[in-house]
């Protein structure tokens, strides 16, 4: 019998398992709103009775998410968190102070099998999904330990949000309730790099979150070279599928394209994506890519000179402010670190 992680459950779960363990029902929102403040035990939640909590951790247990190690940055203030699971495991998450207010980078699974080559999440491939709680706990443990409140939240951390898609989207569901952290769907960016699968599941729920697309190239064979989804889901599927979840939802949706010198940075590449997105609802992201010791990738030195030849072509596109760069901010990188050093 698995018993489901507290932080997990949506009011109505909780409610039902107050009145299947004979409890008052006030008490369901006492439990609700305690599972929210970030405990690491039962026995924090002071005015539970301990028969309640008792019954609670027969039925359910708290899959803490605790700060492990933690560094500031010191060029532009940006934490990057390493956290430790209930089992050990350990993920990254990113604070971002922003003239708007406080955003937080999060992790869907702990590691990641989709084998990016310029990514360091995904090394040593998939160890578990995380649950819901858990990708809430990482935002609760970083309000709690800034005192602040997270009022932007991007799914950008590791893993792929669309191959742990039932834990991410409850994860959806519960962040926007308001009796818990209250972040609206507008203020969410889920970024996949192409699980066409997966965004056509998310097409159905009709969310007005952000989508983020991890393009990266545009033609199939460079691509399928950097990202091996490409050889499941190509360009023009994947293109397909924006442009449905577009029409759809009517949100834009944003293109991440990482600049590697020599590769995917030169005039062909930019006509190219600029001739593929034409008509498309959406916005060009351009990142100079993370050096990864453990990958070949060079930064590009042609990221401005990018952006004009698409914006030239009528493509909206921006170069993203690179945050924590002192840090080894991006996801994956200080977890393998960590790992190598233990
Ligand atoms: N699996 C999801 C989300 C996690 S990665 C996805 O692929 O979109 C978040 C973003 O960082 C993705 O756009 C990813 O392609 C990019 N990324 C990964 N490693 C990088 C690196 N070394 N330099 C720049 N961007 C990188």
């Amino acid at each position: 019998m698995n018993k489901p992680d507290l932080l997990s459950l949506n009011f109505d779960e909780v409610k039902n398992l107050i009145s299947l363990s004979g409890e008052a029902d006030y008490k369901a929102k006492q439990v609700y709103l305690w599972a929210r403040k970030g405990i690491d035990s039962f026995d924090e939640m002071s005015n539970v009775s301990k028969s309640l909590r008792e019954k609670l951790e027969g039925n359910t247990y708290l899959a803490t998410v605790r700060i492990e190690r933690k560094f500031v940055s010191k060029i532009d203030g940006t934490v990057k968190y390493l956290f430790k699971l209930s089992d050990g495991a350990f993920i990254e998450g990113v604070l971002m102070k922003y003239k708007h207010g406080y955003s937080m980078c999060i992790s869907s699974q702990v590691g990641c099998r989709m084998g990016c080559n310029f990514c360091a999440s995904t090394l040593l491939g998939l160890e578990r999904n995380l649950t819901a709680g858990e990708m809430l706990g990482q935002i609760i443990k970083a309000q709690n330990d800034n005192n602040i409140r997270i009022s932007n939240i991007v799914l950008m951390g590791m893993g792929e949000p669309l191959d742990n898609f039932d834990n991410v989207l409850r994860f959806l569901e519960l962040v926007s309730d308001k009796d818990g952290l209250s972040v609206g769907h507008r203020h969410i960016s889920l970024s996949t790099c192409g699980r066409v699968d997966g965004i056509y599941k998310l097409l159905e729920y009709n969310l007005q979150i952000t989508l983020s697309v991890s393009l990266h190239a545009p033609f199939d064979d460079m691509r399928t070279g950097m990202m091996p989804i490409n050889k499941k889901y190509n360009i023009e599927k994947l293109l397909c599928a924006c442009k449905d979840y577009t029409d759809k939802t009517h949100r834009r949706i944003s293109f991440e394209y990482s600049l590697i010198e020599g590769l995917n940075d030169t005039k062909e590449c930019a006509q190219k994506l600029a001739f593929l997105l034409k008509g498309i609802l959406c916005h060009v992201n351009l990142i100079p890519i993370n050096e990864v010791k453990e990958r070949e990738y060079k930064k590009s030195k042609n990221v401005y000179n990018f952006q004009k030849m698409l914006t030239e072509k009528g493509i909206n596109a921006t170069v993203r402010r690179t945050l924590g760069s002192d840090i080894d901010a991006s996801c994956g990188q200080l977890r393998q670190r960590i790992k190598n050093e233990l």
